[in-house]
């Protein structure tokens, strides 16, 4: 019970919390116990349980009474012994802001990569550049949806070149970069930040889309970015869409990114996700029968994470059950399960219906020609949210919106992304909206 519960919760907070932030502080935490009222975690030492609780305690709640429909008290309890951090722990984190460099998966490297042929190119990109950094490839742009190996991908980079000494690379999310520019500009540090970073062979930034609309940022980054290049760097980015799709990204980022190598990951094909369905189950110990691979390889399409998320859950159920899922059993999971039946499940009508509910509008007035403030903001939501649930390109969305264009939609998920990044409750929102939409 205690198992499949964490499960479900740690599935629940990857809707409102990085792929990192679960890596890094709630995949090491270990449910212990679980009653109506209480949840005990333990947790690897006292650091790791004052982060917890400074940072995820209120989500870990939240999801635990959205799931089950009750308050629950957490507590925490430290393993037995507690060890000396490894040698590659990150450091803790300073009181504001994040340092840029983030800590490395240990699942992201080459070997567990599989490689299909919508990721072949990518992969050998990635793979000749940690190889022999700055010769190929320079700068290498990685683009595609989520869940499809970007992170896994510049982590992978990273993960190789690391034994080649203390200083061989740097990896940061784009938006923990911008932390630490903004803090360092404050505090008149940037131009020692940026050297230090600069001197690296090789800089990975994840999800630079998260840079849309920062100007003084963009500028940083910028220059930051010919200085690595300008030192025969190599520099490796990661990004939702391609550079000239990212809306208000200043003209000369697109240039240079567009001057190296631009590759973009697709959706894996069927032989593809049955090999990272099988690859997956293996690596938790869990050997699925090939139809139930079949099963899950042809629900889930287009979102590796959720493909691992269904391996997990049946994994825990395995654990708890002691046998492996029948097939009515992983029916059941991608039916009612958070991960929902991919793309199909989550629609964007479905969507729209559900934001159009949520503001007590008619779904006919979201979709329709108002302008007013009541109408513009869940519209603008609801676009956002057909972006991040169905993954569909803008002019797809654009067309499911009474025929708009498909810069209307750009520009509308870069406010709302803006907007969720400044306010709290909007994330809120945007999470309760979400776990209504997949449920
Ligand atoms: P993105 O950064 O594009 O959103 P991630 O790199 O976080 O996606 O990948 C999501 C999950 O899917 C990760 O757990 C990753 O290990 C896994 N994954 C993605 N592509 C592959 C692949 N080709 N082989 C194995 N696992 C993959
Ligand atoms: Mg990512």
């Amino acid at each position: 019970m205690h198992l499949k519960l964490w499960h479900d919760l740690l599935q629940l907070l990857e809707g409102s919390l990085s792929r990192e932030a679960i890596a890094l502080w709630l995949l090491p935490v270990k449910p212990l116990l679980a009653s109506r009222e209480k949840l005990v975690l333990e947790v690897p030492n006292g650091l790791h349980e004052r982060i917890v609780r400074e940072r995820y305690l209120g989500a870990i709640g939240r999801c635990a009474r959205a799931l089950t429909g009750a308050a629950m008290e957490i507590d925490f309890v430290a393993a037995p012994s507690d060890p000396a951090p490894p040698p590659h722990a990150p450091p803790p984190p300073p009181a504001r802001g994040r340092r840029a460099a983030a800590a490395l998966n240990p699942a992201y490297t080459f070997d567990d990569f599989v490689v299909g042929s919508c990721n072949r190119a990518a992969y050998r990109a990635a793979l000749a550049a940690a190889d022999r950094p700055g010769k190929r490839h320079n700068p290498l742009f990685i683009h595609g949806g989520v869940g499809l190996g970007k992170t896994h991908l510049l982590q992978a980079v990273g993960a190789r070149v690391r034994g080649r000494g203390p200083r061989s690379f740097a990896y940061a999310p784009a938006d923990a970069l911008m932390d630490e520019l903004l803090e360092a500009i404050r505090g008149g540090a940037v131009a020692s930040v940026k050297k230090r970073l600069s001197s690296v062979p090789i800089l990975l930034v994840d999800d630079v889309h998260s840079l849309a609309g920062k100007n003084q940022i963009q500028e940083e980054f910028f220059s930051l970015f010919t200085s690595v290049l300008g030192r025969g760097g190599q520099v490796i980015l990661s990004s939702d869409r391609p550079p000239k799709e990212i809306p208000r990204f200043q003209q000369r980022l697109v240039s240079r990114f567009e001057s190296g190598t631009m590759i973009e990951l697709k959706k894996p094909a069927l032989s593809t996700r049955l090999a990272i369905l099988g690859r997956k189950a293996k690596r938790l110990g869990l050997s699925l029968p090939r139809p139930i691979l079949m099963l899950l390889a042809s629900e889930i399409r287009s979102n590796i994470r959720r493909m691992e998320g269904a391996v997990n859950r049946l994994a825990a159920q395995a654990t708890i059950g002691g046998g492996i899922p029948g097939r009515e059993a992983v029916e059941a999971l991608l039916r009612n399960d958070l991960l929902g039946g991919d793309a199909q499940a989550v629609t964007t009508r479905g969507i729209q219906q559900r934001v159009a509910s949520h503001f007590q509008l008619r779904t006919g007035t979201l979709l329709g020609p108002s302008r007013s403030g009541r109408v513009v903001f869940p519209r603008h939501l609801a676009m956002y949210l057909c972006r991040r649930l169905v993954n569909s390109p803008y002019a797809d969305i654009g067309a499911a919106f009474s025929g708009r264009d498909h810069t209307t939609v750009m520009h509308a998920c870069a406010a709302v992304e803006e907007l969720l990044r400044r306010n709290g409750d909007a994330r809120e929102l945007v999470d309760r909206l979400i776990t209504a939409i997949r449920s």
